[in-house]
Order: C-alpha cells, then sequence, then structure tokens
C-alpha cells in the first residue's frame, strides 16, 4: 500500500491551528503525507514564528490559500472572517487540491477540516475524496450546536439563538449547567454578531453530514455526558505535545523560551502562570487592575502580554509596576505554553479557559483560575469549577471589573486550598490514561489510522 495523502484545514485561529498540526505531526509519525492550509495570513505568520530548529516545514507540507480579506483588516472580526472565507475559501481549495493531484505522485486521499469548516468536506465530497471533521474544542460545545434545533423546539432559544428567559440548561446529567447567556453563539459579541455565527453553526451542523468521523481533541472520560448524547463523536485527545515526545507547532507568535530558565529558578509550586490565549482584548482599567492583583499577592508570576492584549502600548502598566515587581514577575509577548504548563515551579493557571489551554492545565494537573472572555470559554469555566472542582472563578465589581483584591483573595484560596490540586491530579491520571497505550482515545486514534489506511475513496465508514 503506498503512502496515503492527507490534506488539513483548521479554521483559521491560534486555537485551532496548532491541535490541528499536532493531528497532523501523529500522522507524518504514521507515515501518511500531510498538506497543512493555512490562510496567507496565518501561513505567514506561523512560518515567521518558527525557531531555527525547528523542522516542520521538513515533516508536513506547508501551504496557503488566501481568506478573503483585505490584508490589513482585522483577523479577529470573526463575522468579517467568516464571510471571506466562505466567498473565497471553497473555490481556492478545490483548485488547490487539483493541482496537486495534478502534480503530486500522491494524490489527496482524505481530507481532513475544522469542524468549523465544513464547507471544506463539502468540497472534498465533490471531488470524490473522503472527509473526516475535526473540532478542537470541548464535545459539549459541539453537543450544544447539534441540540440547537431541540434548544428552539423546548423554547430555550428562539430562531436566532437569543436565549429567552433566563432558565439554565443542562443537555445531560455529567455536563455544565449553565445559564442560556452562555451558550457559545450568544457569547460572541453584539447581537448581529451573535445571529451571524448562529446561523453559521446550524449551516455547518448540516454540513456534518457528509463527514466520516467527528475527531474531538477531548476524552469520554473527561466528558463522559457529551460523548453519550452524540455517539456519533470520536474523542483522539487530549493531543499534548509531549506524548509523542515533540514541541507544539504552529504559533502565530515567536516564542520567548527564556522564561523557562527563569522558572528554573523558582521554588516548587511557587508561580502563578497567566495566560489569556490569542484573541482575549483588555482594556485599561482591567488591564491595570489585573497588573496591581498579581502584585498584590506577592507571589512570583509569569504572565503572556501579548503585544496585543491591550489597544494601548505597553505604557497601559501601572506606573512603575515594572520596576515593582521586576524581581519576581516575568512579562513575556508568547510564552512555550505547554512545557510552561509542565514545569514543577508552576502553583495554578490563571486561564482565559480557551479549550486547549483548559486540556494542557488539566493534563498536568494544575488548578486554575477562570477569567473567560468569550465563546466557549464559560462553558469550561464551568466544567473547571462545577464539574472538576479544580478551579474557582472571579467575582466582578458593579461595573464589570476583577478588581485586584478579588484577584488576591482568589489565589490565596486556590493555593491554600489543597484539594484543588489533588483533584487536577487525579485528572491528570484520567487524561493520561485516555491517551496512553490500551486508553480509550489512544484505541480511537488507531480506529481513524486504520479507516485512512484504506485505499478507499469517499465512502462511510458507517455503511462500510
Ligand atoms: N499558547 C502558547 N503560548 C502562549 C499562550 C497560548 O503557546 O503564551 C497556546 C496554548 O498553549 C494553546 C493556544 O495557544 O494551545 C491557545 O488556545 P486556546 O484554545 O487555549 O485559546 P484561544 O487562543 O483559542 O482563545
Amino acid at each position: 500500500m503506498g503512502k496515503q495523502h492527507i490534506l488539513a484545514i483548521p479554521y483559521p485561529a491560534q486555537g485551532h491551528v496548532i491541535p490541528l498540526l499536532e493531528l497532523s505531526q501523529r500522522l507524518v509519525a504514521q507515515s501518511f503525507k500531510v498538506t497543512f492550509v493555512n490562510t496567507e495570513f496565518n501561513h505567514k505568520r506561523v512560518v515567521n514564528a518558527l525557531s531555527d530548529q525547528d523542522n516542520l516545514a521538513n515533516q508536513i507540507h506547508l501551504v496557503s490559500i488566501p481568506d478573503g480579506m483585505e490584508p490589513s483588516e482585522d483577523r479577529n472580526n470573526l463575522v468579517r472572517l467568516t464571510e471571506g472565507i466562505l466567498k473565497v475559501m471553497p473555490g481556492k481549495l478545490e483548485e488547490l487540491i487539483r493541482k496537486i493531484n495534478r502534480s503530486d505522485d500522491k494524490k489527496i486521499t482524505c481530507v481532513i477540516a475544522d469542524q468549523s469548516m465544513g464547507w471544506a468536506l463539502e468540497v472534498a465530497k465533490k471531488m470524490i475524496i473522503r472527509g473526516a471533521a475535526f473540532s478542537p474544542p470541548s464535545a459539549a460545545m459541539l453537543a450544544s450546536a447539534f441540540s440547537i434545533p431541540e434548544l428552539i423546539n423546548d423554547g430555550i432559544i428562539n430562531s436566532y439563538g437569543t436565549p429567552v428567559g433566563n432558565q439554565m440548561i443542562q443537555l445531560s446529567p455529567n455536563m455544565p449547567l449553565i445559564g442560556g447567556s452562555n451558550l457559545v453563539w450568544a457569547c460572541m459579541g453584539e447581537l448581529t454578531e451573535q445571529k451571524f455565527i448562529f446561523e453559521f453553526m446550524v449551516r455547518n451542523n448540516k454540513v456534518m453530514e457528509v463527514a466520516d468521523w467527528i475527531i474531538c481533541n477531548s476524552s469520554d472520560k473527561l466528558e463522559p455526558g457529551a460523548f453519550a448524547l452524540f455517539t456519533n463523536l470520536l474523542p483522539i485527545g487530549p493531543l499534548l505535545a509531549r506524548h509523542r515526545l515533540g514541541k507544539p507547532a504552529g504559533c502565530f507568535w515567536p516564542e520567548d523560551s527564556t522564561c523557562l530558565e527563569w522558572l528554573d529558578q523558582q521554588p516548587t509550586h511557587s508561580v502563578i502562570y497567566v495566560a489569556y490565549g490569542s484573541f482575549t482584548v483588555f482594556d485599561k482599567i482591567q488591564f491595570q487592575e489585573l497588573a496591581l492583583g498579581l502584585e498584590l499577592t506577592g507571589r512570583p508570576f509569569l504572565w503572556v502580554v501579548r503585544p496585543d492584549l491591550t489597544h494601548e502600548s505597553n505604557d497601559a502598566y501601572p506606573m512603575g509596576f515594572r520596576e515593582r515587581v521586576a524581581t519576581h514577575g516575568r512579562l513575556v509577548g508568547w510564552a512555550p505554553q505547554q512545557e510552561v504548563l509542565s514545569h514543577p515551579s508552576v502553583a495554578c493557571f490563571l486561564s482565559h479557559c480557551g479549550w486547549n489551554s483548559t486540556m494542557e492545565g488539566l493534563s498536568n494537573g494544575i488548578p486554575f483560575l477562570c477569567w473567560p472572555y468569550f465563546a466557549d470559554q464559560f462553558l469550561n469555566e464551568s466544567y473547571i469549577c462545577d464539574t472538576w472542582k479544580i478551579g474557582l472563578r472571579f467575582n466582578r465589581d458593579e461595573s464589570g471589573i476583577v478588581r485586584k483584591g478579588e484577584i488576591k483573595d482568589k489565589v490565596e484560596h486556590l493555593l491554600n486550598d489543597k484539594t484543588f490540586r489533588e483533584r487536577a491530579l487525579d485528572l491528570k491520571e484520567v487524561a493520561a490514561e485516555s491517551v496512553n497505550e490500551g486508553g480509550c482515545s489512544h484505541n480511537n486514534f488507531n480506529k481513524l489510522i486504520e479507516w485512512m489506511k484504506t485505499e478507499k475513496s469517499c465512502s462511510n465508514h458507517r455503511q462500510a
């Protein structure tokens, strides 16, 4: 049997590119050839952020197609981004596949598309190529999207996705209990954005019917309720680079790995690691309050201050802050997060609760302080604080600000109560068992590989 050629296409956002590249690297280790299709905008960022030691480009064929936006447009505007994608990318992807199939001795045998890029599976189907969807967020998030018809029927949301009334929602036992306003599409900004994203999700749900598999970066031991509710989801995670003895790839910003040496000098379980993923933006008041809160804890901290974490320039810091914390506070633009979280000096993770960050903290047995920003992060906060009980959430004051005293209090509460770390260490074991030899995620991954290795085109494994 010849080498199979997989085309992988992520949704163009940081939290989607990293886990699909992780999966792609595992496919390469299984002798698949992988072509990874970023948008032109993200391709440049990924390539520019690669360090000299990275040999990603030797393992994976990194290519790009346009995203339908002007170079200077804001890619954090998800409505504009999604409009651009839908307008331009299907045609460009088809062209790319035709070109590869004409010139490469290995034709594309399977497309793995991000679950939010369902249109790519339609392109694959049209070209008689098999397709699988890959979902980077939690299975609970996907379950809420797939439950939209029932939520409308039950009068919990209207036909535009807007929650009706204040009732709490639990899709099944063992799943987080959330308010309607915490449903993913209801946390996507203004009403027009919410409606757009909701309609996009409804359309995408339909497209999933053409997917041979819907692969999730999760484990059925972590989300038993969601996987019991939708048995067509295939958990293969959590996918972490260290399980394959490698480094994560696909960062949009260059990593500052000097913070690892700094961590080496800190006492065990002493450092607060603070990182808000790739999207979160703070106004100046909240940014300063966070800085002062970290200072007030008097503990060592490692804080990722992305170049665009505020709309201000660096002088958004409170006056004299950097000088005062110089002895025990480390500020970096982008950290090697997976390595940081596995470092013995880290005490807790102050996080925006993106699913990747959630899985990375959990897989290292780290307790959380939750500060969600948008989308599915409130749902993930609920898993962390209410279901798994490995973290605490922050209270906001009447103007919606998390104050410095609240930050200090919650840090003290979390670190003084050893049961948070104990439960986090138990969950670390659960996650490890899933992905280790013989574990459920491990077995599912092997099942997927077997399917991909068969020479068939465009069949449906459920009917095979
Ligand atoms: N990340 C990183 N360095 C940082 C901050 C984040 O490598 O300083 C990585 C993190 O390990 C995770 C991804 O960026 O894999 C962020 O994904 P997540 O789902 O947590 O959040 P999003 O960026 O999608 O909001």
